[in-house]
């Protein structure tokens, strides 16, 4: 009898999820996923310091696409790598690809990375990182054309999934991210600052067909993707891809996807063994499950995007300086001083200002995600969260164009490897100039306007 009015009071909850599901069914959604690990041993990502290309594979790495289309049609798809980053090259290479294949256009399409350090190096990212030889630089560069080609064919096959779904909102919270910027007698070292800012969000939007499968949980953290360091030599997804696997292991025939938040002064502890990995996938995986057995906030409306290159200005390092540069102890120092004075000579000048990219996605009336490019440091999210509210916000990074750190005008005043030290892996002929964060800032509101956010 118990039993009875147990399967009752069960019909009775699943009809009623279904009812309130059915009522919200107003949006299309697709999902779709490859595997794009390489075929081949590639240089690896992220640390400088390797010695050697790739050894293996401990888990796979995925390109996974999900397009979304609202009642009038209109479409987003947003994709997630488990990469280091998506540069300018490929991120351009990929939009047009899905331009002239699908019809979408750059505003409607949201390219994003995991951050990864055991990925393959992407052609033209982290470009005074590394001293690839000309087989490495060949292999590297076959291996961005092939995941170029993955990515372009996931996000069709995102958009050719589009079935009726409805979509929810939540929100939860993890702790293994720490700030990593320590204060030692003035100067900005890593290190353990448990005091530090950082942002414990993980926002979550969850797409559920519309007799309530699960189809899709597209999730963030702002912590970077560093648990495994220099000395690991297999490619791995990191805390990142566990999240993942452990999401899909749990919901048989879903698709988790992870997008990084603006975390980069902040890293996961602790860190150096693939089980610490595990462990932040896993705590991760217990928040996601906390959150979608809450009460979701379902999105209606209209979708609305807004994209833009905004210029952001560089202090760039005057010749006299380069020159100077150019004696260094440090090779990745030289080297770059001899990159730009070789451009100069060249061309007479140098770049004075970078386009950075900005994107707004407007999500019915409920949600705006803002995808930064870069590096973003956790200022930015703390800061936006006061000013456009923390309810309905979603703040990713690492999108579309990673060419930089994003530092905020406190980091650019302290100093330190976010601030100063990057810029010479990354290529750069300077740092920011402090204009940057109130220009990003001012940007980001104009765009969340345009993209209709009340
Ligand atoms: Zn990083």
């Amino acid at each position: 009898m118990k039993a009875f009015l147990l399967t009752i009071l069960t019909l009775a909850l699943c009809c009623q999820t279904a009812f309130a599901q059915k009522t919200n069914a107003d949006w299309r959604a697709g999902v779709a996923k490859a595997v794009i690990t390489p075929d081949q041993p590639v240089w690896m990502a992220g640390y400088g310091s390797r010695t050697k290309p790739s050894e293996g594979t401990s888990q796979e790495l995925y390109a996974k696409a999900l397009a979304l289309q609202d009642n009038r049609g209109k479409r987003v798809v947003i994709v997630t790598t488990d990469i280091l980053g998506i540069p300018r090259e490929m991120g351009d290479a990929i939009a047009s690809g899905v331009a002239q294949k699908y019809k979408l256009t750059r505003a409607n399409l949201v390219l994003t990375s995991t951050h990864t350090h055991t990925g393959p190096v992407p052609h033209r990212n982290l470009e005074g990182a590394y001293f690839l030889d000309e087989q490495q630089a060949a292999a590297v560069k076959r291996n961005t054309a092939r995941m170029t080609e993955k990515i372009i064919a996931v996000v069709g096959e995102a958009l050719r999934e589009l079935q009726p779904a409805t979509l929810s909102f939540g929100r939860g919270a993890a702790h293994f991210g720490i700030n990593r910027r320590v204060n030692r007698d003035g100067r900005f070292v890593f290190g353990s600052n448990k005091d530090g800012v950082k942002d414990d969000d993980v926002p979550l939007l969850q797409v559920r067909s519309a007799d309530g499968r699960l189809r899709a949980v597209l999730l963030s953290y702002a912590c970077h993707n560093t648990t495994l360091t220099d000395t690991f030599y297999q490619f791995n997804g990191d805390y990142a891809g566990y999240v993942q696997a452990e999401i899909e292991q749990a919901h048989p025939g879903a698709v988790a996807m992870f997008m990084m938040g603006a975390g980069a002064d902040i890293n996961p502890e602790p860190r150096g063994k693939l089980e610490m990995a595990q462990a932040h996938g896993k705590a991760l995986a217990e928040t996601v499950a906390r959150i979608l057995a809450g009460s979701l906030r379902p999105l209606r409306g209209n979708l609305n995007t807004a994209y833009a290159n905004v210029a952001l200005p560089l202090d760039v390092m005057t010749r006299e300086q380069l020159q100077a540069q150019t004696q260094d102890k440090d090779k990745y120092r030289r080297a770059h001083a001899q990159r730009w004075l070789a451009r100069l000579d060249r061309d007479g000048k140098v770049m004075t200002e970078y386009p950075y990219p900005l994107q707004v996605v407007q999500l019915g009336n409920d949600l705006t995600l803002v995808a930064m490019s870069g590096e973003v440091v956790v200022d930015y999210v703390l800061r936006l969260k006061q000013e456009l509210g923390a309810e309905r916000l979603w703040v990713a990074a690492y999108c579309n164009d990673v060419m930089a750190y994003i530092p905020s005008v406190r980091i650019l005043k302290e100093g330190g490897y976010e601030a100063d030290f990057s810029m010479i892996y990354y290529d750069l002929p300077g740092k920011w100039n402090p204009a940057v964060e109130e220009i990003i800032i001012r940007n980001i509101h104009a765009l969340a306007r345009k993209a209709g956010r009340k």
